[in-house]
C-alpha cells in the first residue's frame, strides 16, 4: 500500500510498503478515507519528538471503513464506517475504567522506554514515535487498529467525512481542554493558539457556559474564525501585550480559566523568546514554555490552566511562585478520546456544531510534503489540511 514514512526533520516521502495485518484477536484493519495532519504531527516534522525511526509512518487523526476484524471484535464488523482515537487503549486497566484513555497500562509494548522519563508509562498513540508504542499511522491507504471495540467509534454514514474528521483528535482535544477548567456560567475564559485545537477549545468553553472567551494568537485569519466559530474576542499577541489585554478585558481581574491550545513550539517574543530558541537549539532545553509563562501570570488568582498543548521533555524559568502563590489549579494530558467522541457524534449528528468549518485545504495523500509546509508556515490561510488515501 501507498504510505507516507518519516525520513528526518522536515523529510516525509510516499513510499510503498506492506499493508497491516491482524494480529491479536482484537485489531480491526481499516481503510482509511481520510485523515490530517494535527499540530502533533508538526513536532514530529520540526523534530522535536523522540524516538522516530527512518520510514516510520506517520498521522493520527483519521476515519474510514472497516475491512477486516479480528475474531475477538465484538462491536464492529467489515463495511462500518468509524472515527478513530488517536489514542490507544485497551479497555480494560485501571486507568482506562475512569475514562482516562491516554494512561493506558497495556497499549503501549515500549513502556520500558518511557519509564526513565515519565516514572511510569502511558498509553500507544498512533503514528507517533516508539516511546508511544511504535504504532504506524493513518497517512497510509490501511491501518491496523489494535483495541478496536473501544477505539472505532460508528458514525453515520449520511455525514461527510469533513464533519466527523476532527472528531479522531482536534475537537476532542479542545473540549477535555474546556471540561478540565470545570467552567461556571458567567465565566471567562482565555485560549493561547487559534490553530484547530484553540478553536474547538473556545467553541466547548462556550457551549459549557463560559460568558466571555479570548483567543490569542497572531495569524488574523485564525482570530477571524475564532471570532465567527466560538464568538471569542481576538487578542493579537504582536499588536497588544497579551498579559496586559487581559487584564483590562476581565475588569483587573484576570481570566477565570486559561488553555494553552499552542505547546512546546510557541512563538516567543523578545529575550525570552531568544532565549528559549537557544536553549532549545543546543538542546538544554526539550520545550519552549512561552504560554505556560504567560498563562501562570495572566490567569486570575484561584484559577485553572488547563493545557492541550504538547510537552515532550523539559522545560525552564518557569515561575512557579505565581502558580503556587495564586492558587491555580493546573491539568494536562494527552486526551480521553475514547470518553468524549461518542458524545460529540452526537452533537455532530444533531447539528449543533459543523467542524468541517476547520478545514481550508484538501490533498491527495501523496501531496502531504506539501500539506506539512502549508499547515507549518500558514500558507494560502491554511488552518486545516484534510488529505485523501
Ligand atoms: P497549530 O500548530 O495549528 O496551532 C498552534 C497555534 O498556536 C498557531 O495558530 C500559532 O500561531 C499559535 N501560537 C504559536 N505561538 C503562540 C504564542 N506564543 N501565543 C499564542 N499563540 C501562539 O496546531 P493544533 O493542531 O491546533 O495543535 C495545537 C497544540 O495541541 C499542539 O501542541 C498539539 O501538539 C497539541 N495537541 C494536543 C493533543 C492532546 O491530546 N493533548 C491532541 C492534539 C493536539
Ligand atoms: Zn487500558
Amino acid at each position: 500500500m501507498k504510505a507516507v514514512c518519516w525520513h528526518g526533520a522536515s523529510d516525509v516521502r510516499v513510499e510503498t510498503v506492506p499493508d497491516p495485518k491482524i494480529l491479536n484477536p482484537r485489531d480491526a484493519i481499516l481503510k482509511v478515507t481520510a485523515t490530517t495532519i494535527c499540530g502533533s504531527d508538526l513536532h514530529i516534522y520540526d523534530g522535536y519528538i523522540p524516538s522516530m525511526q527512518a520510514g516510520d509512518i506517520m498521522g493520527h487523526e483519521f476515519m474510514g471503513e472497516v475491512v477486516e476484524v479480528g475474531s475477538a471484535v465484538r462491536k464492529l464488523k467489515r463495511g462500518d464506517r468509524v472515527v478513530v482515537s488517536s489514542i490507544i487503549g485497551c479497555g480494560q486497566c485501571h486507568f482506562c475504567s475512569q475514562q482516562q484513555w491516554s494512561l493506558c497500562d497495556n497499549s503501549n509494548p515500549n513502556g520500558w522506554m518511557q519509564e526513565p522519563l515519565f516514572g511510569y508509562s502511558t498509553s500507544g498513540i498512533f503514528g507517533y514515535s516508539h516511546l508511544f508504542g511504535g504504532y504506524a499511522g493513518s497517512f497510509a491507504e490501511y491501518i491496523r487498529i489494535p483495541f478496536a471495540d473501544h477505539g472505532a467509534i460508528r458514525v453515520p454514514s449520511e455525514i461527510p467525512d469533513e464533519k466527523i474528521l476532527p472528531l479522531s483528535d482536534a475537537f476532542p482535544t479542545g473540549y477535555m481542554g474546556a471540561d478540565f477548567c470545570n467552567i461556571q456560567p458567567g465565566q471567562t475564559v482565555a485560549v493561547w493558539g487559534a490553530g484547530p485545537v484553540g478553536q474547538f477549545a473556545m467553541l466547548s468553553a462556550r457551549m459549557m457556559g463560559a460568558e466571555r472567551v479570548f483567543a490569542i494568537d497572531r495569524v488574523p485569519e485564525r482570530l477571524v474564525l475564532a471570532q465567527e466559530f466560538a464568538k471569542a474576542e481576538p487578542i493579537n499577541y504582536e499588536e497588544v501585550d497579551a498579559g496586559e489585554a487581559l487584564k483590562e478585558l476581565t475588569g483587573g481581574r484576570g481570566p477565570d480559566a486559561c488553555i494553552d491550545a499552542v505547546g512546546l513550539e510557541a512563538h516567543g517574543m523578545g529575550l525570552e523568546g531568544f532565549y528559549d530558541r537557544a536553549k532549545q537549539a543546543v538542546r538544554l532545553e526539550t520545550d519552549r514554555p512561552h504560554v505556560l509563562r504567560q498563562m501562570m501570570v495572566a490567569c486570575r488568582k484561584g484559577g485553572t490552566l488547563s493545557v492541550m498543548g504538547v510537552y515532550s521533555g523539559f522545560i525552564d524559568k518557569v515561575p512557579m511562585g505565581a502558580a503556587f502563590n495564586k492558587g491555580l489549579t493546573i491539568r494536562m494530558g494527552q486526551m480521553y478520546g475514547q470518553k468524549y467522541i461518542p458524545k460529540l457524534v452526537e452533537m455532530v449528528e444533531r447539528g449543533e456544531v459543523d467542524p468541517a468549518q476547520v478545514f481550508t485545504h484538501q490533498l491527495p495523500l501523496e501531496q502531504t510534503k506539501q500539506g506539512f509546509e502549508m499547515f507549518k508556515h500558514k500558507q494560502d490561510k491554511c488552518i486545516k489540511v484534510l488529505l485523501k488515501p
